[in-house]
């Protein structure tokens, strides 16, 4: 049972159908306009400790309730945005809104992080920095609580300049993690040389825990390789228990996916961490 610990009564935003890829490209000036008349906006899915089921952060995910096709998933307007250079747009609203969210949830008595996904394109950018440091002193926050994810499928491996923008926002405070690991073509080398804090193990992995040994193997090769660059570990799309004894046995430190809690609105967020600030069978409440 998905969700199972996220307590029932939460709106689901698991991304629908939407429009098929040819189709999104006609929704281009769509998209330009979305952020305007405010069609984007950010759902939050915890971040647990795989010890004792903390929730210890937030990760904010794009939808955009489109008003004729619903909710489009960001794996399908992100690449036309990217394509479009509407990212630029759509990466200042989603810095404020993640500053908003970190700024409730520290007005509601949690220490926790927050979490946002940023493409290539987006965080080798000056402008994106100062946003940035802008909206945070706009709501009185502290690089710290900040988490960039960067897909490992936006890495370019030839590019020196991708280390440079990383050491930069590093040497702001901003936590790095490295999202998707195991789905891209990063070598050792060079992500050894790189700043990061932590990496997330694709979901896809994650998906084949007990039929695939090639998933089981790389998974621990994954937490094998993260312990010694010092990085933490975080397991994302857990569905069943199994999946999240396996990476609890692992020594992986950190979990998301649907048996935890979907992605919900910041109040759901809100609501889900004043019942209990724990999740999951290893639970002390
Ligand atoms: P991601 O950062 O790896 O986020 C995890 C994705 O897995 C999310 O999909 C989440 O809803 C989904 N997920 C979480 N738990 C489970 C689970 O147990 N099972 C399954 N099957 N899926 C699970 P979502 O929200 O559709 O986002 C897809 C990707 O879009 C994200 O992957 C991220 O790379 C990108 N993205 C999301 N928001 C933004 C954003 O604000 N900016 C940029 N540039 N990219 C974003
Ligand atoms: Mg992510
Ligand atoms: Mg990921
Ligand atoms: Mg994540």
């Amino acid at each position: 049972d998905a969700n199972r610990y996220g307590r029932g009564r939460i709106a689901r935003y698991r991304p629908e159908i939407g429009p098929p890829a040819p189709a999104m490209r006609a929704l281009e000036p769509d998209l330009r306009s979305a952020a305007r008349f405010e069609q984007l906006h950010l759902v939050f899915q915890p971040k647990v400790r795989c010890a004792d089921g903390a929730i210890v952060g937030a990760e904010g995910l794009l939808r955009w309730r489109h008003p004729e096709h619903g909710l489009i998933g960001p794996d399908q307007f992100i690449p036309l945005a990217e394509e479009t250079l509407i990212i630029e747009q759509i990466g200042g609203f989603v810095l404020g809104a993640a500053c908003k969210a970190a700024r409730a949830i520290k007005n509601a008595g949690f220490d926790m992080t927050v979490a946002i996904n940023v493409s290539a394109r987006q965080f080798g950018q000056p402008a994106f920095i100062e946003r940035f440091w802008r909206a945070m002193k706009q709501y009185d926050l502290e690089p710290e609580r900040f988490e960039i994810e960067i897909s490992e499928l936006s890495m370019h491996p030839s590019r020196d300049d991708m280390a440079g923008a990383l050491e930069a926002l590093r040497a702001i405070g901003f936590r790095l993690i490295l999202d998707d690991f195991g789905r891209g073509q990063t070598s050792l080398a060079f992500l050894a040389g790189l700043p990061f804090d932590g990496m997330t193990i694709d979901r896809s992995f994650v998906a084949g825990i007990g039929h695939s040994s090639t998933a089981e193997r790389m998974i621990g090769g994954a937490l094998k390789l993260a312990d010694e660059l010092g990085l933490e570990t975080i397991a994302e799309g857990v569905e069943t228990e199994a999946q999240f004894a396996f990476v609890r046995e692992r020594r992986c430190a950190f979990a998301q996916g649907f048996l935890l809690s979907p992605p919900v609105e910041l109040d759901d967020f809100l609501a889900l961490v004043r019942r209990s600030p724990f999740l999951g069978p290893a639970s002390p409440s």
